[in-house]
Protein backbone atom coordinates (compact mmCIF):
# COMPACT_ATOMS: atom_id res chain seq x y z
CA UNK A 1 0.00 0.00 0.00
CA UNK A 2 2.81 2.97 -1.39
CA UNK A 3 1.24 6.15 -0.46
CA UNK A 4 1.43 8.02 -3.66
CA UNK A 5 -0.76 11.32 -2.55
CA UNK A 6 -0.19 12.94 0.88
CA UNK A 7 -3.98 14.16 1.25
CA UNK A 8 -6.18 11.52 3.83
CA UNK A 9 -8.93 12.80 2.46
CA UNK A 10 -8.40 11.76 -1.38
CA UNK A 11 -7.51 8.43 0.41
CA UNK A 12 -10.25 7.91 2.71
CA UNK A 13 -13.01 9.46 0.30
CA UNK A 14 -11.79 7.74 -2.73
CA UNK A 15 -12.89 4.36 -0.79
CA UNK A 16 -16.35 5.70 0.30
CA UNK A 17 -19.43 3.02 -1.00
CA UNK A 18 -19.16 1.52 -3.68
CA UNK A 19 -22.94 1.18 -4.62
CA UNK A 20 -22.85 -0.54 -8.03
CA UNK A 21 -19.27 -1.56 -9.71
CA UNK A 22 -18.37 1.95 -11.63
CA UNK A 23 -20.86 4.19 -9.28
CA UNK A 24 -19.12 5.12 -5.64
CA UNK A 25 -20.63 8.13 -3.18
CA UNK A 26 -18.44 9.91 -1.72
CA UNK A 27 -20.35 10.50 1.61
CA UNK A 28 -20.45 7.02 3.18
CA UNK A 29 -23.88 5.92 3.39
CA UNK A 30 -25.39 3.42 5.88
CA UNK A 31 -26.59 0.31 4.22
CA UNK A 32 -27.98 -1.73 6.95
CA UNK A 33 -28.82 -5.05 5.98
CA UNK A 34 -29.52 -8.80 7.09
CA UNK A 35 -31.61 -10.04 4.15
CA UNK A 36 -29.56 -9.57 0.74
CA UNK A 37 -31.17 -10.35 -2.52
CA UNK A 38 -29.49 -11.00 -5.99
CA UNK A 39 -30.72 -11.21 -9.59
CA UNK A 40 -29.72 -15.08 -9.89
CA UNK A 41 -28.49 -17.94 -8.00
CA UNK A 42 -25.32 -17.74 -10.26
CA UNK A 43 -24.34 -14.49 -8.47
CA UNK A 44 -24.26 -15.83 -4.98
CA UNK A 45 -21.40 -17.31 -2.86
CA UNK A 46 -22.14 -20.85 -1.73
CA UNK A 47 -23.50 -21.28 2.16
CA UNK A 48 -19.97 -22.60 3.83
CA UNK A 49 -16.71 -21.06 5.98
CA UNK A 50 -14.82 -19.35 2.94
CA UNK A 51 -18.15 -17.31 2.05
CA UNK A 52 -18.67 -15.88 5.59
CA UNK A 53 -15.05 -14.17 5.32
CA UNK A 54 -14.77 -13.63 1.49
CA UNK A 55 -13.26 -10.54 0.43
CA UNK A 56 -13.30 -10.28 -3.46
CA UNK A 57 -12.93 -7.30 -5.32
CA UNK A 58 -16.21 -7.81 -7.10
CA UNK A 59 -18.75 -6.37 -5.08
CA UNK A 60 -21.50 -8.76 -4.91
CA UNK A 61 -18.87 -11.59 -4.70
CA UNK A 62 -18.44 -9.76 -1.41
CA UNK A 63 -21.95 -9.74 -0.08
CA UNK A 64 -22.96 -12.80 1.87
CA UNK A 65 -24.78 -12.19 5.27
CA UNK A 66 -25.67 -8.52 5.64
CA UNK A 67 -25.30 -8.96 9.46
CA UNK A 68 -21.67 -9.90 8.71
CA UNK A 69 -20.87 -7.32 6.44
CA UNK A 70 -22.37 -4.35 3.95
CA UNK A 71 -20.59 -2.90 1.46
CA UNK A 72 -20.21 0.13 4.34
CA UNK A 73 -17.77 -1.83 6.41
CA UNK A 74 -15.89 -2.39 3.36
CA UNK A 75 -15.40 0.58 2.63
CA UNK A 76 -14.30 1.48 6.50
CA UNK A 77 -11.79 -1.17 6.66
CA UNK A 78 -10.15 -0.18 3.08
CA UNK A 79 -9.81 3.44 4.52
CA UNK A 80 -8.30 2.47 7.64
CA UNK A 81 -5.31 0.05 5.65
CA UNK A 82 -5.03 3.13 3.69
CA UNK A 83 -4.08 4.72 6.97
CA UNK A 84 -2.68 2.62 8.65
CA UNK A 85 -0.51 0.86 5.64
CA UNK A 86 -2.00 -2.78 5.96
CA UNK A 87 -3.29 -5.14 3.70
CA UNK A 88 -6.53 -6.31 5.61
CA UNK A 89 -8.57 -4.86 8.59
CA UNK A 90 -11.26 -7.20 10.13
CA UNK A 91 -13.90 -4.92 12.43
CA UNK A 92 -15.51 -4.71 15.40
CA UNK A 93 -18.02 -3.61 17.37
CA UNK A 94 -15.35 -2.14 20.35
CA UNK A 95 -11.71 -2.18 20.61
CA UNK A 96 -12.23 -4.64 23.22
CA UNK A 97 -13.79 -6.70 21.05
CA UNK A 98 -10.86 -6.45 18.37
CA UNK A 99 -8.48 -7.43 20.87
CA UNK A 100 -10.72 -10.74 22.07
CA UNK A 101 -10.63 -11.28 18.76
CA UNK A 102 -6.92 -11.35 18.08
CA UNK A 103 -5.55 -12.57 21.17
CA UNK A 104 -8.40 -16.17 21.27
CA UNK A 105 -7.04 -16.66 17.71
CA UNK A 106 -3.21 -16.22 18.27
CA UNK A 107 -3.01 -17.70 21.33
CA UNK A 108 -4.15 -20.72 22.88
CA UNK A 109 -4.42 -23.37 26.14
CA UNK A 110 -0.59 -23.42 27.09
CA UNK A 111 0.70 -20.80 25.40
CA UNK A 112 2.49 -18.20 27.15
CA UNK A 113 2.12 -14.01 26.20
CA UNK A 114 4.12 -11.29 26.87
CA UNK A 115 2.35 -7.99 27.97
CA UNK A 116 3.75 -5.05 28.11
CA UNK A 117 3.14 -3.56 31.74
CA UNK A 118 2.08 0.33 30.45
CA UNK A 119 -1.33 -1.64 28.92
CA UNK A 120 -4.62 0.46 29.64
CA UNK A 121 -6.52 -1.72 32.38
CA UNK A 122 -9.03 -2.93 30.30
CA UNK A 123 -6.71 -4.86 28.51
CA UNK A 124 -5.15 -5.85 31.70
CA UNK A 125 -8.20 -7.08 32.92
CA UNK A 126 -8.89 -8.92 29.19
CA UNK A 127 -5.82 -11.32 29.66
CA UNK A 128 -6.14 -11.47 33.07
CA UNK A 129 -9.50 -12.62 33.62
CA UNK A 130 -10.54 -13.90 30.05
CA UNK A 131 -7.59 -15.19 28.50
CA UNK A 132 -5.68 -16.71 31.69
CA UNK A 133 -8.88 -18.21 32.55
CA UNK A 134 -8.57 -20.57 29.01
CA UNK A 135 -5.47 -21.74 29.71
CA UNK A 136 -2.77 -18.79 28.80
CA UNK A 137 -0.26 -18.03 30.31
CA UNK A 138 0.36 -14.35 30.46
CA UNK A 139 3.48 -12.56 31.70
CA UNK A 140 4.16 -8.69 32.38
CA UNK A 141 7.26 -6.92 31.31
CA UNK A 142 8.24 -3.48 32.09
CA UNK A 143 7.80 -1.74 28.94
CA UNK A 144 10.88 0.35 28.66
CA UNK A 145 13.90 -2.39 29.74
CA UNK A 146 14.52 -4.06 26.54
CA UNK A 147 17.38 -6.41 28.37
CA UNK A 148 14.76 -7.80 30.70
CA UNK A 149 12.61 -8.47 27.70
CA UNK A 150 14.59 -10.27 25.73
CA UNK A 151 15.43 -12.32 28.60
CA UNK A 152 11.89 -13.34 29.42
CA UNK A 153 11.35 -14.77 26.09
CA UNK A 154 11.55 -18.40 25.93
CA UNK A 155 10.45 -21.54 24.08
CA UNK A 156 6.62 -20.88 25.22
CA UNK A 157 6.19 -17.55 24.17
CA UNK A 158 3.40 -17.30 21.70
CA UNK A 159 2.88 -13.88 21.01
CA UNK A 160 4.09 -10.46 22.70
CA UNK A 161 1.83 -7.84 23.36
CA UNK A 162 2.92 -4.07 23.02
CA UNK A 163 0.84 -0.87 23.84
CA UNK A 164 3.05 2.38 22.91
CA UNK A 165 2.93 4.33 24.27
CA UNK A 166 1.00 3.12 27.10
CA UNK A 167 -1.77 4.30 29.04
CA UNK A 168 -1.62 6.67 31.47
CA UNK A 169 2.28 7.76 31.78
CA UNK A 170 3.07 6.91 28.20
CA UNK A 171 6.06 5.09 27.99
CA UNK A 172 7.33 4.26 24.33
CA UNK A 173 8.86 0.58 23.77
CA UNK A 174 10.99 0.72 21.41
CA UNK A 175 9.03 -1.45 19.08
CA UNK A 176 11.55 -2.06 16.15
CA UNK A 177 14.02 -3.91 18.71
CA UNK A 178 11.00 -5.67 20.35
CA UNK A 179 9.86 -6.78 17.11
CA UNK A 180 13.03 -8.24 15.54
CA UNK A 181 13.86 -10.15 18.85
CA UNK A 182 10.59 -12.09 17.72
CA UNK A 183 10.63 -12.67 14.36
CA UNK A 184 13.67 -14.47 14.93
CA UNK A 185 11.93 -16.67 17.54
CA UNK A 186 8.61 -16.78 15.36
CA UNK A 187 7.24 -15.11 18.05
CA UNK A 188 3.85 -12.77 16.73
CA UNK A 189 3.82 -9.00 17.62
CA UNK A 190 0.49 -7.69 18.51
CA UNK A 191 0.39 -3.78 19.16
CA UNK A 192 -2.80 -1.75 20.25
CA UNK A 193 -1.86 1.46 18.74
CA UNK A 194 -4.79 3.69 19.39
CA UNK A 195 -2.72 6.41 20.90
CA UNK A 196 -1.38 7.11 17.75
CA UNK A 197 -5.11 6.88 15.88
CA UNK A 198 -3.98 5.18 12.70
CA UNK A 199 -2.18 8.92 12.44
CA UNK A 200 1.07 8.79 14.34
CA UNK A 201 2.81 5.96 14.34
CA UNK A 202 3.51 3.33 11.19
CA UNK A 203 3.06 -0.24 13.41
CA UNK A 204 3.60 -1.83 10.03
CA UNK A 205 6.50 0.01 8.64
CA UNK A 206 8.36 1.62 11.34
CA UNK A 207 6.93 -1.16 14.22
CA UNK A 208 7.80 -4.54 11.71
CA UNK A 209 4.45 -5.76 13.71
CA UNK A 210 2.24 -8.67 12.87
CA UNK A 211 -1.05 -7.28 14.44
CA UNK A 212 -2.30 -3.73 14.87
CA UNK A 213 -5.52 -3.28 17.10
CA UNK A 214 -6.74 -0.23 16.98
CA UNK A 215 -10.29 1.40 19.46
CA UNK A 216 -12.35 3.51 17.27
CA UNK A 217 -14.05 4.55 20.30
CA UNK A 218 -11.35 7.26 20.76
CA UNK A 219 -10.13 9.95 18.01
CA UNK A 220 -11.72 8.11 15.37
CA UNK A 221 -15.43 7.77 16.15
CA UNK A 222 -16.05 9.54 19.40
CA UNK A 223 -17.18 13.10 17.79
CA UNK A 224 -19.92 11.31 16.71
CA UNK A 225 -20.44 8.58 19.91
CA UNK A 226 -20.00 6.34 18.32
CA UNK A 227 -17.61 2.74 19.35
CA UNK A 228 -16.09 0.23 17.19
CA UNK A 229 -12.04 -1.71 16.67
CA UNK A 230 -10.20 -3.07 14.50
CA UNK A 231 -7.36 -5.41 13.89
CA UNK A 232 -5.24 -4.81 11.06
CA UNK A 233 -2.45 -7.51 9.87
CA UNK A 234 -1.01 -8.12 6.04
CA UNK A 235 -1.17 -11.97 6.41
CA UNK A 236 -4.25 -13.35 5.10
CA UNK A 237 -4.77 -16.38 7.06
CA UNK A 238 -4.24 -14.59 10.12
CA UNK A 239 -6.85 -11.89 8.87
CA UNK A 240 -9.63 -15.10 7.36
CA UNK A 241 -9.29 -16.11 11.29
CA UNK A 242 -9.97 -12.82 12.75
CA UNK A 243 -12.74 -12.14 10.88
CA UNK A 244 -14.11 -15.83 11.07
CA UNK A 245 -13.97 -15.48 15.04
CA UNK A 246 -16.12 -12.02 15.21
CA UNK A 247 -18.76 -13.51 12.79
CA UNK A 248 -18.96 -16.72 14.79
CA UNK A 249 -18.92 -14.61 18.27
CA UNK A 250 -21.58 -12.04 16.78
CA UNK A 251 -18.90 -9.22 17.07
CA UNK A 252 -19.27 -7.22 14.30
CA UNK A 253 -19.44 -3.43 13.34
CA UNK A 254 -22.65 -2.25 12.32
CA UNK A 255 -23.25 -0.57 9.02
CA UNK A 256 -24.53 2.24 10.61
CA UNK A 257 -21.66 2.65 12.76
CA UNK A 258 -19.64 1.92 9.62
CA UNK A 259 -20.52 5.05 8.22
CA UNK A 260 -20.32 7.67 10.73
CA UNK A 261 -16.88 6.32 11.72
CA UNK A 262 -15.82 6.56 7.85
CA UNK A 263 -17.42 9.96 7.45
CA UNK A 264 -15.31 11.57 10.22
CA UNK A 265 -11.80 9.67 8.70
CA UNK A 266 -11.15 12.42 6.37
CA UNK A 267 -10.29 15.44 9.07
CA UNK A 268 -8.49 12.82 11.74
CA UNK A 269 -5.38 14.64 11.14
CA UNK A 270 -6.95 17.89 11.21
CA UNK A 271 -8.00 17.34 14.55
CA UNK A 272 -5.23 15.23 15.78
CA UNK A 273 -3.06 18.31 14.75
CA UNK A 274 -5.13 21.19 15.90
CA UNK A 275 -5.76 19.07 18.99
CA UNK A 276 -2.05 18.55 19.87
CA UNK A 277 -0.91 22.25 18.60
CA UNK A 278 -3.73 23.54 21.85
CA UNK A 279 -1.61 21.18 24.38
CA UNK A 280 1.53 22.48 23.17
CA UNK A 281 0.62 26.16 23.84
CA UNK A 282 -0.71 24.92 27.43
CA UNK A 283 2.63 22.37 28.18
CA UNK A 284 4.94 25.59 29.30
CA UNK A 285 2.19 26.73 31.75
CA UNK A 286 1.85 23.86 33.41
CA UNK A 287 5.28 22.98 33.33
CA UNK A 288 6.14 26.31 34.83
CA UNK A 289 3.39 25.35 38.01
CA UNK A 290 3.81 21.51 38.90
CA UNK A 291 7.30 21.35 37.36
CA UNK A 292 9.01 19.49 34.54
CA UNK A 293 9.44 16.36 36.45
CA UNK A 294 5.66 15.87 36.80
CA UNK A 295 5.12 16.24 33.10
CA UNK A 296 4.29 13.02 31.33
CA UNK A 297 3.85 13.29 27.50
CA UNK A 298 6.13 11.99 25.16
CA UNK A 299 7.05 14.84 22.85
CA UNK A 300 7.84 16.73 26.25
CA UNK A 301 11.95 17.73 25.77
CA UNK A 302 12.62 16.23 29.58
CA UNK A 303 10.62 12.89 28.90
CA UNK A 304 13.36 10.48 28.71
CA UNK A 305 12.00 9.02 26.00
CA UNK A 306 11.81 12.47 23.82
CA UNK A 307 14.55 10.81 21.31
CA UNK A 308 12.83 7.72 21.17
CA UNK A 309 9.49 9.60 20.34
CA UNK A 310 11.53 11.36 17.69
CA UNK A 311 12.38 8.47 15.89
CA UNK A 312 9.65 6.71 15.71
CA UNK A 313 6.35 9.32 15.57
CA UNK A 314 5.13 11.45 13.26
CA UNK A 315 3.25 14.05 16.40
CA UNK A 316 1.55 13.69 19.56
CA UNK A 317 -1.67 13.10 20.49
CA UNK A 318 -3.08 15.58 22.96
CA UNK A 319 -3.12 13.41 26.10
CA UNK A 320 -1.10 14.53 29.02
CA UNK A 321 -0.84 13.62 32.60
CA UNK A 322 0.45 15.69 35.64
CA UNK A 323 1.59 14.97 39.04
CA UNK A 324 0.39 16.92 41.63
CA UNK A 325 3.25 18.24 43.61
CA UNK A 326 3.73 16.30 46.94
CA UNK A 327 3.28 19.21 48.87
CA UNK A 328 0.09 19.96 47.36
CA UNK A 329 -1.87 22.06 50.30
CA UNK A 330 -5.36 20.17 48.81
CA UNK A 331 -6.64 16.75 47.91
CA UNK A 332 -7.11 15.96 44.52
CA UNK A 333 -10.58 16.29 44.65
CA UNK A 334 -10.47 20.01 45.64
CA UNK A 335 -7.97 20.15 42.60
CA UNK A 336 -10.50 18.54 40.19
CA UNK A 337 -13.38 20.18 41.32
CA UNK A 338 -11.76 23.59 39.80
CA UNK A 339 -11.77 22.73 36.23
CA UNK A 340 -15.15 24.21 34.85
CA UNK A 341 -14.05 24.37 30.68
CA UNK A 342 -12.63 21.21 31.38
CA UNK A 343 -15.21 18.81 32.28
CA UNK A 344 -15.04 15.66 34.49
CA UNK A 345 -15.75 12.53 32.62
CA UNK A 346 -14.80 9.06 30.89
CA UNK A 347 -14.55 8.15 26.88
CA UNK A 348 -11.43 10.55 25.67
CA UNK A 349 -11.01 11.63 21.32
CA UNK A 350 -14.18 13.57 21.17
CA UNK A 351 -14.72 17.39 21.27
CA UNK A 352 -14.71 17.83 24.74
CA UNK A 353 -11.59 18.50 26.84
CA UNK A 354 -11.55 16.17 30.16
CA UNK A 355 -9.78 15.25 33.28
CA UNK A 356 -9.49 11.95 35.33
CA UNK A 357 -7.55 11.49 38.31
CA UNK A 358 -5.53 7.76 37.83
CA UNK A 359 -3.81 6.01 39.86
CA UNK A 360 -0.87 4.84 37.21
CA UNK A 361 1.13 2.52 39.81
CA UNK A 362 -2.33 0.52 40.42
CA UNK A 363 -2.21 -3.00 39.38
CA UNK A 364 0.84 -2.84 37.84
CA UNK A 365 4.09 -5.05 37.86
CA UNK A 366 6.73 -2.78 37.65
CA UNK A 367 5.66 0.53 39.02
CA UNK A 368 7.26 3.66 37.34
CA UNK A 369 6.00 6.73 38.70
CA UNK A 370 6.92 8.33 42.12
CA UNK A 371 4.04 7.94 44.97
CA UNK A 372 0.62 5.76 45.01
CA UNK A 373 -1.18 9.56 45.22
CA UNK A 374 -3.30 9.82 42.36
CA UNK A 375 -2.28 12.16 38.74
CA UNK A 376 -4.31 13.97 36.59
CA UNK A 377 -5.05 12.86 33.02
CA UNK A 378 -6.30 15.35 31.40
CA UNK A 379 -7.54 15.09 27.02
CA UNK A 380 -7.39 18.15 25.31
CA UNK A 381 -9.81 18.85 22.84
CA UNK A 382 -11.78 21.24 20.47
CA UNK A 383 -12.38 24.06 22.70
CA UNK A 384 -10.28 27.22 22.21
CA UNK A 385 -7.19 26.64 23.27
CA UNK A 386 -7.19 30.65 25.93
CA UNK A 387 -10.15 29.06 27.79
CA UNK A 388 -8.28 26.02 28.34
CA UNK A 389 -5.62 27.59 29.44
CA UNK A 390 -7.19 30.03 31.91
CA UNK A 391 -9.29 27.03 33.15
CA UNK A 392 -6.08 24.74 33.73
CA UNK A 393 -3.74 27.09 34.88
CA UNK A 394 -6.79 28.35 37.66
CA UNK A 395 -7.20 24.90 38.86
CA UNK A 396 -3.31 23.70 39.12
CA UNK A 397 -1.99 27.41 40.88
CA UNK A 398 -4.28 26.79 43.62
CA UNK A 399 -3.38 23.26 44.39
CA UNK A 400 0.87 24.50 44.51
CA UNK A 401 0.45 27.06 46.24
C1 LIG B 1 -10.19 2.69 24.89
C2 LIG B 1 -9.07 1.79 24.68
C3 LIG B 1 -9.28 0.42 24.46
C4 LIG B 1 -10.65 -0.22 24.52
O1 LIG B 1 -11.41 0.18 23.43
P1 LIG B 1 -13.01 0.21 23.44
O2 LIG B 1 -13.38 0.62 22.07
O3 LIG B 1 -13.42 1.19 24.49
O4 LIG B 1 -13.48 -1.17 23.78
C5 LIG B 1 -8.17 -0.37 24.21
N1 LIG B 1 -6.93 0.15 24.19
C6 LIG B 1 -6.70 1.46 24.39
C7 LIG B 1 -5.29 1.98 24.34
C8 LIG B 1 -7.76 2.32 24.64
O5 LIG B 1 -7.51 3.62 24.86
Amino acid sequence: MTQTVQSDTFLVSRNCVKLYDGVTLPVPQSIQATTVLFDSPNQMLPIDKASLTAQSKKLTQRFYYGAVDTPTTFALADSLCMLEGAKHCALYPSGQAALHAVMSVVATTGDEVLVADSVTYTTRWLFDQVLARAGVSIGYFAPTDLAAFEQRLSARTKAVFLESPGSMLYEIQDVPAITRLCRARGVVTILDNTWSASTLFNGFETGQIDVVVLSLSKYHGAPLGVSGGAALSNDAGLHAEFRHFGALVGAMLSSDSAARIASVLPNLRLRLEHQAATLARLLPKVAAIVGEANIFYPAHQSSGQFELWQRDFLGANSLITVRCPANSPDDVGAVLSRFRVVRHGYGWGGDTSLVNAVMPNRERHFPVAPGDTPYLRIYVGMEHAMDLEADVVHALERAVR
